[in-house]
Parts: structure tokens; C-alpha cells; sequence
């Protein structure tokens, strides 16, 4: 609205006048050429200049948040002749189609664009802090894409196949310029349609033998934990009683016994499970094999009052239906709650904190114990700590290790000894390997202990032996 003063001949305003514009159709013309200028008309999809831009972005996003993204470019094979012998028309119907496609693939978070051509460049921003993580979710995206790109495409009534080829490229902290990244994608998308239409390929070739292992692990682990191929070990955990020894219980560890490669420790396999979600299946696992343990030592009075210790990973905790399973389990097994005792880390703790101790409480209610593991190596609020329904704290084996030589250690062993007192709960240090050890913690007033001083972690019937030699002593 403008508004003119207008003036009598005495030069008195004695009225004005108000003019309206109305400047939807001005301001719809500003954003019809925002949008030509950044999208591709054919497709609607961002354009070279608008994907430049994003990628730019996506480079600060993963600065700050110390993450990976990665950008997927893909490129029609064959288009030329394609085009050629159908027709201008049906090629761009093609290339529409190809665009829905991939939008429908890609998610919501990703950045989808035409660069030109047939190209299509996807940008997946932050995907996580793991380089490998970070490869195998691209590689997934990536391969989704092209198997819905491998569908017949139905143009003017004729379904028509054909496949496109992939170059992968991921972006951190120190990658940022986007025109580089554009070249290594292209790069690695040649190299793919070199090997084999309608391949992925990634720009850092070791990156992806990496990818592919880890794929191998992966279906082999799932193979595996329905064929019947972990196993667990026992460790016992022993406590000094009036300079005597005694058994309290034993801390179960997941094995497996893999067809070609030997008996595998869990930090091979752990966190890929918890990165894939097979942590699910394996953890029930764990647990039942646990629970059927407890119930069968129950009716052997050498064994009854042992205490079963069982590592639980934040995901697997924070599953909404963990309570009932666990519950679910020692009813089916007949395992009495008071022997299980749930091993947590304090990488949970950084999670919800509020479901956690919910979870926590609801388990505790039925007698079920709980440890915080690794102890003093994660980022304990001691506000939460004095929150959570804790029976016992778990002093590392990093602080326990040097604890002869490390003044600091040896520091930090003694205030979590002197915490866990001070909150009213058990301290159990892990790693001990030395009698010197030993005696440093307990004179920390940490009397329970656990490692290869006592016994290395021993398949059940070894377990067994050395607790009755142990006890017989
Ligand atoms: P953790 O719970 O802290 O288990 C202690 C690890 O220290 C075990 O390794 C054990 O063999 C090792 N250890 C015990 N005493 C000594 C010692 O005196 N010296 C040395 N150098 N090491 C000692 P392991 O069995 O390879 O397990 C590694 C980790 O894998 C465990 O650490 C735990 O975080 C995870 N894990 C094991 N079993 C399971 C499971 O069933 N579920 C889940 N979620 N995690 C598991
Ligand atoms: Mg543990
Ligand atoms: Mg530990």
C-alpha cells in the first residue's frame, strides 16, 4: 500500500490518497525463477548449481557434527541409444521416471538432483561418526536405488529394462570442496560401468573390500546365530572373605565357533551386531543360554548360589519389549532372577536416562541385579548414577592394568572404590592379572575380582572343573 499526502492550495493536508498493488503474481514470478534457476525442469529435481550448494552444506554439517555423508552419483546406461531409438519424448518420460524412483529410495534427509543428462546424484548428509557404518548404509541406499532402477520402466505402453551404474564417494570433516568430490564420484561411477552395468563402486577401492567383508560377516553372523554357532564362556568372579577365597559367580561371554575361522571373541563381531541390529537375536541368545545355565546349577548345590553375570548392549536394553523378554525367559527356563545379574555400560546412561532407570526399576522389581560395566571409561553423570537402581560397579581393566605404575590409575581405582562405598554398592575390578594387583585393590577396599589371575574366561565343563578344584582348595 502506498500512501500520498495530498495537499490543499493553502498547503494543508486535507486528505491522502491510498493505492494498493496486490503482488502475488510478482511475488509467484520470483519464485517460479528461484525455481527454474535451481531445479531441473524435466524432473523437478535440484539442479548442478542447487546440488553444488547442498553439498557445500552438507560439508559444514559434517564438520560440525563430526559425521559422515556420502554422495551417490549415478549415471543411465546406454541412454544415448535408448533416446535415439524411441524417441526424444519417451526418453524424458524415462528420465521422469527414473527421478520418482529414486526420490521414493532415497528418503526423506537426502538431497536428490539431476546434475544433466542422465546423471542423478543423491546426498546422504550425516549418516554417523563410523567410516565403515557410514560405507555400508550408502552401499545399501545405493543398491536399493539401482534394484529398483533394474525394474521394467512401462513408457507409452512398452516396458522397457535397462540399468544404471553407481560411483560412491563419502565426505568427513576434511573433504569439503564439492567439485572434487563430484570428479571422485564420477570416477568411481566410470570404474562401475567398466566392471559391470548396473554395479556400485566406490571412489576408495579399500573402502569398499571393507564394505563387502563386513557384508560377508554380517550374513555369516545372521547364518550363524540361527545355526546354532555361539557359544558361551564362564570367567569367574572371585571374592577375598577373611583371606578366604571364595566363588561368587561368573560373567558370561559370548563365543562363536565359526565354521572356517575358529573360535571368534566377541570384540570381532560385537559391534557390527549392534550396527546391523543382529545384536537383537544374538543378545536373546546370550540371555537364554544364560537363563537355561542358571536353572540347570540350581539343582547342583556346588553351583546354586553362583550369580550369572550377562553383558547387555544399549541397544539391545533399549528395545521397548527387553522387560518382557527377559521376564519371558526365566519363567520358560525356571532361572531364579536373584542369580542374574545384567552387566550395562555407561554408554546408556548418555541415551534416555528416564527409560533406563525405568527399565532398570521394573527388572530390579523381580530381583534382577545390575553392574555398571567398564566403569570410569564412559561419561557418568554421578547425578545419574545415584538415580540408578545399581547393585555394583565395575572397576575397567584399563585403570587396573597399571595400577603398579600409574599413579592416576591408580587414583581413579580408589575413588571408584571409594564411590561405590560411598553409595551404599559392590566394586568388582576386572583384568586382574597379578597378585600385586590383588593386593593394591584390596587395599582400595575392592575385594572382588575377575581376570586371568584367577582363570581366563572357560567353556562350561571347564568352568565347572576348575570352580570344584577352586572350592575343594
Ligand atoms: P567386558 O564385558 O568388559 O568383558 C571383559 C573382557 O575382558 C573379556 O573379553 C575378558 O575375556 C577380558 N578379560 C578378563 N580378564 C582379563 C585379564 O585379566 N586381562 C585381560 N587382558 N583381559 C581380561 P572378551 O570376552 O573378549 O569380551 C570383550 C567384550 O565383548 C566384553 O567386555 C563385552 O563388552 C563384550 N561382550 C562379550 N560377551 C557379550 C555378550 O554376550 N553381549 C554383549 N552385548 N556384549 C558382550
Ligand atoms: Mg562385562
Ligand atoms: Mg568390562
Amino acid at each position: 500500500m502506498t500512501i500520498t499526502a495530498v495537499p490543499d492550495a493553502g498547503g494543508t493536508v486535507a486528505h491522502m490518497v491510498a493505492t494498493y498493488t496486490d503482488l502475488s503474481e510478482q511475488k509467484r514470478a520470483q519464485r517460479e525463477i528461484q525455481r527454474l534457476a535451481f531445479h531441473d525442469v524435466l524432473t523437478g529435481l535440484a539442479n548442478r548449481a542447487l546440488l553444488h550448494e547442498r553439498l557445500c552444506e552438507a560439508g559444514r554439517e559434517v564438520a560440525k557434527s563430526g559425521e559422515y555423508g556420502a554422495l551417490l552419483l549415478l549415471d543411465w546406461d546406454n541412454f544415448r541409444s535408448l533416446n535415439d531409438a524411441m524417441g526424444h519424448p519417451q526418453g524424458d518420460a524415462l528420465l521422469r521416471l527414473v527421478g520418482e524412483r529414486i526420490s521414493a529410495c532415497a528418503g526423506k534427509g537426502a538431497t536428490v538432483a539431476r546434475p544433466g543428462g542422465d546423471e542423478f546424484a543423491i546426498v546422504l548428509h550425516g549418516i554417523c561418526k563410523s567410516r565403515e557404518h557410514a560405507a555400508a548404509q550408502a552401499e545399501s541406499v545405493g543398491t536399493r536405488i539401482l534394484q529398483t532402477l533394474a525394474a521394467p520402466c512401462r513408457i507409452a505402453g512398452t516396458d522397457y529394462q535397462g540399468s544404471a551404474s553407481m560411483g560412491v564417494v563419502l565426505f568427513a570433516d576434511q573433504t569439503l570442496d564439492a567439485d572434487a568430490l563430484l570428479k571422485q564420484a564420477e570416477l568411481a561411477m566410470y570404474q562401475a560401468k567398466r566392471t559391470s552395468h548396473g554395479s556400485l563402486h566406490f571412489f576408495d577401492t579399500q573402502l569398499e573390500q571393507a564394505v563387502s567383508e563386513r557384508m560377508r560377516v554380517e550374513r555369516e553372523l545372521r547364518a550363524g546365530i540361527a545355526a546354532g554357532e555361539l557359544r558361551l564362556h564362564y570367567q569367574p568372579q572371585v571374592a577375598l572373605r577373611e583371606g578366604r577365597l571364595a566363588v561368587v559367580g561368573a560373567e558370561a561371554l559370548v563365543r562363536w565357533q565359526h565354521p572356517g575361522r575358529g573360535l571368534l571373541a566377541p570384540g570381532l563381531f560385537i559391534t557390527l551386531a549392534e550396527e546391523t541390529g543382529l545384536i537383537a537375536p544374538l543378545g536373546r541368545w546370550v540371555l537364554r543360554a544364560a537363563c537355561e545355565q542358571l536353572a540347570a546349577w540350581q539343582n547342583q548345590p556346588r553351583f546354586a548360589a553362583l550369580v550369572l553375570a550377562v553383558n547387555v548392549s544399549a541397544v539391545q536394553f533399549l528395545d521397548p519389549g527387553f522387560t518382557q523378554d527377559v521376564l519371558d525367559l526365566l519363567e520358560a527356563t525356571g532361572a531364579s532372577p536373584a542369580h542374574l545379574k545384567l552387566e550395562l555400560t555407561e554408554s546408556l546412561l548418555v541415551r534416555d536416562a528416564d527409560a533406563v532407570i525405568a527399565t532398570m526399576a521394573a527388572l530390579q522389581a523381580r530381583g534382577i541385579h545390575f553392574s555398571l560395566d567398564d566403569f570410569g571409561t564412559g561419561y557418568s553423570s554421578l547425578a545419574y548414577l545415584k538415580r540408578l537402581p545399581l547393585q555394583q560397579l565395575k572397576i575397567d581393566q584399563g585403570f587396573v592394568r597399571d595400577l603398579e605404575t600409574d599413579a592416576n590409575d591408580a587414583a581413579i581405582a580408589r575413588s571408584v572404590a571409594a564411590l561405590a562405598h560411598g553409595l551404599g554398592l559392590a566394586v568388582i575390578a576386572e583384568g586382574v592379572e597379578t597378585a600385586a594387583q590383588r593386593d593394591l585393590l584390596v587395599a582400595m577396599g575392592c575385594t572382588t575380582f575377575q581376570g586371568y589371575y584367577y582363570s581366563r574366561p572357560l567353556a562350561l565343563a571347564d568352568f565347572e572343573a576348575w570352580c570344584r578344584q577352586a572350592l575343594s582348595a
